[in-house]
């Protein structure tokens, strides 16, 4: 039998407040082991879709209207968002969302879910190695760190509860290129080391097709385009409109 997706994404269609459809008809698919990127504008629908995939819509009052979500071919549209994060689906949100009173050590703890001490340990450790960064600021407070450790602390903390999927929603937002290209390094490091399976928002399209197996282009709540990075860099229209090139 075929192997299954690591997420499948059909036919979905996202409704805010009953009447505002923000995602329409988007299919998409992310292998395991896989970066796959989804792009576009400001408000083009692709952190609905990440909402959508983690199944936190409710908080703002939006719905799946159409579509079916899997995980490894287990839907997971019925499930709510603790349940999401147990089939191995983790997402960092815009804007870190940190706890900036507490240090890095706390917040990477309260990214855990009921795990022995040792695993803890162990997952903390990995976090420290992918982010060597952060072993000196372990017991800083997290609102006293830049932008770009904030953004390891964020996804040190969803790496703490052991994800297959990680979806990362504008990792690079605010961050200096420098800062940038270390972030998108240890992406492609947590795939290539860890086999995690990753599902990038972006609005950073140069960087986003340099590191991706795959990536799906968003407009007005559509894909309107996708393709392997390599052919989406070298499509005249992605060159104009997302890469600035001519
Ligand atoms: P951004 O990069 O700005 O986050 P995006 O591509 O992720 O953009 P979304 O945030 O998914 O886009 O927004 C898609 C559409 O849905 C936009 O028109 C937006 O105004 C609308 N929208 C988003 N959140 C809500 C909400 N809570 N209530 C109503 N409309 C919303």
């Amino acid at each position: 039998a075929a192997v299954p997706p690591a997420l499948a994404i059909r036919s979905l269609q996202v409704v805010y407040g009953g009447a505002i459809e923000a995602v329409r008809d988007v299919s998409l698919e992310v292998r395991a082991g896989q970066i796959v990127a989804l792009l576009g504008s400001n408000g083009a629908g692709k952190s609905t879709v990440l909402k959508a995939v983690s199944g936190v819509l409710d908080a703002e009052d939006g719905e799946i209207d159409k579509g079916t979500i899997e995980l490894f071919g287990r839907p997971i549209k019925q499930a709510g968002a603790p349940d999401i994060v147990r089939q191995g689906m983790v997402q960092v949100p815009e804007g870190r969302r940190l706890f900036a009173t507490l240090t890095v050590e706390e917040n990477l703890m309260a990214g855990a879910h009921t795990r022995s001490t040792a695993e803890l340990a162990e997952a903390r450790e990995r976090v420290f190695r992918l982010f060597p960064r952060l072993v000196d600021k372990r017991s800083t407070v997290a609102g006293y760190l830049s932008g770009g450790e904030q953004q390891m602390v964020a996804i040190g903390r969803a790496l703490m509860s052991r994800p297959r999927v990680l979806a990362l929603d504008e990792p690079s937002l605010g961050l200096a290129p420098l800062v940038v290209a270390e972030i998108f390094d240890s992406v492609q490091k947590l795939r290539a080391d860890e086999g995690v399976t990753i599902l990038l928002v972006e609005q950073n399209a140069s960087r986003a097709l340099a590191i991706c197996d795959y990536a799906y282009i968003m407009e007005n709540g559509r894909v309107v385009l996708d393709g392997t990075g390599e052919q989406l860099r070298r499509n005249a229209d992605v060159r104009e409109f997302y890469l600035g090139l001519s």
